[in-house]
C-alpha cells in the first residue's frame, strides 16, 4: 500500500482538491467524511451511530472509523489511496501507522491545506453537496451551472447538516483539540508538507503533484 494524508480544518478544500487528484495521480480519494454519510444513507448500524455525533460536529469513536477503513485497506493491500479527513486523532494516527507497517505500505508524504479561520468559515456555510451523489458546490466561489441543481446527475443541491453556522464553529475547536497535534506528528516523521490553500483547488492540485513528482 502507497498512502498520502490530505490534513487540515474542516472546509480546507481536502476532498475538492483530492477529487481533482483522484484523475492526475494514481491515488485513490478515500474521504472517511464521505463514507460515513454514506452509511447514514444507506441506514446501517455504524451509520445510525455516527450520525448523532456528526451532527453535532464532534469526531465518531475511533473504533468505528479504524472498523470502516480496515475494511476498505483489506480490499486492496495493493492500493494507492489519499486519505481525506482521516486521520483525526492521534490514537487514528498510530493504528494507521500499524497497519501500514503490517501490510509492508509506505506513509509517502502528508500534505497540510493551510487557510484562514475566515476562509474555513465562509467555505463551509456556503458548502453544498449533491444529495444523490455528494458531488461537493460553493454557492458563490464554485456554483453549479444550474443553481441547486448538481451538474453531475441533476440531483438536488442541500446543506449539510453539520455546516450550519452554530456547528460550524464547533468543528474549528474540535479541529484544534483533537487534529492539530497531528501537524508535529507528522513534522517529527518528516512527511509534513505545507501548502497554502487559499487560491484555486487547481492551484493546490499543482503543488500537491510537484512534490509527489506526478
Ligand atoms: P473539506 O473536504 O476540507 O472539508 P471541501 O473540499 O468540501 O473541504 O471544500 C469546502 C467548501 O469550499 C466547498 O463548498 C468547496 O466547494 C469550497 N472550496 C473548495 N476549494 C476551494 C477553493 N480553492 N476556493 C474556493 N472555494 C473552495
Ligand atoms: P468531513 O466530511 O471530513 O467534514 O467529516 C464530517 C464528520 O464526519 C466529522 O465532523 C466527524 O463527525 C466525522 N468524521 C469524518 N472522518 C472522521 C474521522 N477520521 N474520525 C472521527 N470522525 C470523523
Amino acid at each position: 500500500m502507497d498512502a498520502i494524508v490530505l490534513l487540515g480544518p474542516p472546509g480546507a478544500g481536502k476532498g475538492t482538491v483530492a477529487e481533482m487528484l483522484k484523475k492526475s495521480t494514481p491515488y485513490q480519494h478515500v474521504s472517511t467524511g464521505d463514507m460515513l454519510r454514506a452509511a447514514i444513507k444507506a441506514g446501517s448500524e455504524v451509520g445510525l451511530k455516527a450520525k448523532s455525533y456528526m451532527d453535532k460536529g464532534e469526531l465518531v469513536p475511533d473504533a468505528a472509523i479504524m472498523g470502516i477503513v480496515g475494511e476498505r485497506l483489506e480490499k486492496e493491500p495493493n492500493g494507492r489511496f489519499m486519505f481525506d479527513g482521516f486521520p483525526r486523532t492521534n490514537e487514528q494516527a498510530e493504528l494507521l501507522d500499524k497497519v501500514i507497517e503490517r501490510i509492508g505500505g509506505k506513509l509517502r508524504r502528508v500534505f497540510l491545506l493551510d487557510v484562514s479561520r475566515a476562509v474555513l468559515i465562509d467555505r463551509m456555510c456556503g458548502r453544498r453537496i449533491c444529495k444523490t451523489c455528494g458531488a461537493v458546490y460553493h454557492e458563490r466561489n464554485i456554483p453549479p451551472k444550474k443553481a441547486g441543481i448538481c451538474d453531475v446527475d441533476g440531483g438536488p443541491l442541500v446543506q449539510r447538516p453539520d455546516d450550519k453556522e452554530d456547528v460550524v464553529a464547533n468543528r474549528l475547536d474540535v479541529y484544534q483539540r483533537q487534529t492539530a497535534s497531528l501537524i508535529s506528528y507528522y513534522e517529527g516523521k518528516g512527511l509534513l508538507y505545507r501548502v497554502a490553500a487559499e487560491k484555486s483547488g487547481a492551484e493546490t492540485e499543482k503543488r500537491i503533484r510537484a512534490e509527489l513528482g506526478l
